[in-house]
């Protein structure tokens, strides 16, 4: 999750040092978790349902916001508007409107993802933020990468994302650039994890909506490795205790 105002106060050298700064990020449902399928409860949830212009390429602009590249809608004079995004269903009440994506890495494939599963560490992890304005509640779309160095096997819109985004060398450097987001969510597979945590960045607040895929997305290692070399080494925080918060799964 991006920051705004905040950024001068915390960076990912010391993840552990947030809570001094922002004391939400030492509450008891933080982000991101290592989620243990095992211990899921299975539930079923009626489809997502999302806007015509989610399956539609448009503008968007990427800014390196000095933690990470953070994408939003393009300016409004193109005939865009924030609410020509949004979902509903997925067992969340409202709608909710699309805020921004954003990748997670780490300096190699073993570290990257925010959410671990059984343990796991996936190379990189993306984040789709979406906000119900009625009542102000986050939603967050979390979607796991694996490597492939099969050049034609990766996922072409977050390749755009990496080629672009590494060339945003300083903060508040932006381009634009379009997408798509049905073919950078690939939300159809409807296998999700949900649980209730918290904004993995500060200033960390809770009450936040978590969907995690677990279908991963294929991105190539020379992509990762553009962001790594070109940005921050490393663009995550570490898994946060469970406190018994209950995780559901939908299969
Ligand atoms: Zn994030």
């Amino acid at each position: 999750m991006p920051c705004t105002e905040e950024s001068e106060h915390w960076n990912y050298d010391n993840p552990s040092e947030w809570p001094k700064y922002f004391s939400a990020a030492s509450g008891l449902s933080q982000s991101p978790i290592d989620i243990n399928i095992n211990e899921s409860i299975s539930q079923s949830y009626p489809p997502f349902v999302f806007s015509s212009k989610y399956y539609s390429d448009e503008l968007f602009k990427l800014t390196n916001n000095g933690h990470q590249v953070a994408v939003t809608l393009a300016d409004r004079t193109y005939g865009q508007s924030d609410k020509d995004l949004w979902f509903t269903g997925g067992g969340i009440e409202g709608t909710f409107f699309f805020v921004n994506f954003h990748l997670h890495w780490g300096r190699n494939d073993r570290h990257g993802s925010e959410h671990q599963i059984n343990g796991y560490r996936f190379p990189a992890e993306a984040h789709v933020v979406f906000k119900n304005p009625a009542t102000g509640q986050l939603a967050v779309f979390a979607f796991l990468f694996t490597i492939t160095n099969d050049p034609s096997g990766e996922n072409l819109e977050w390749k755009k994302y990496t080629d672009v985004s590494s060339q945003l060398k300083n903060a508040n450097d932006t381009m634009q650039c379009m997408f798509n987001l049905s073919r950078l969510m690939q939300v159809n597979e409807r296998s999700f994890i949900r649980y209730m945590g918290s904004l993995t960045t500060p200033p960390c607040s809770e009450g936040v909506i978590w969907t995690i895929f677990t279908n991963t997305i294929p991105i190539n290692e020379d992509s990762v490795n553009q962001l790594r070399q070109n940005l921050m080494r490393k663009v995550y925080r570490p898994v946060q205790p469970l406190n018994n918060r209950p995780i559901f799964r939908s299969y």
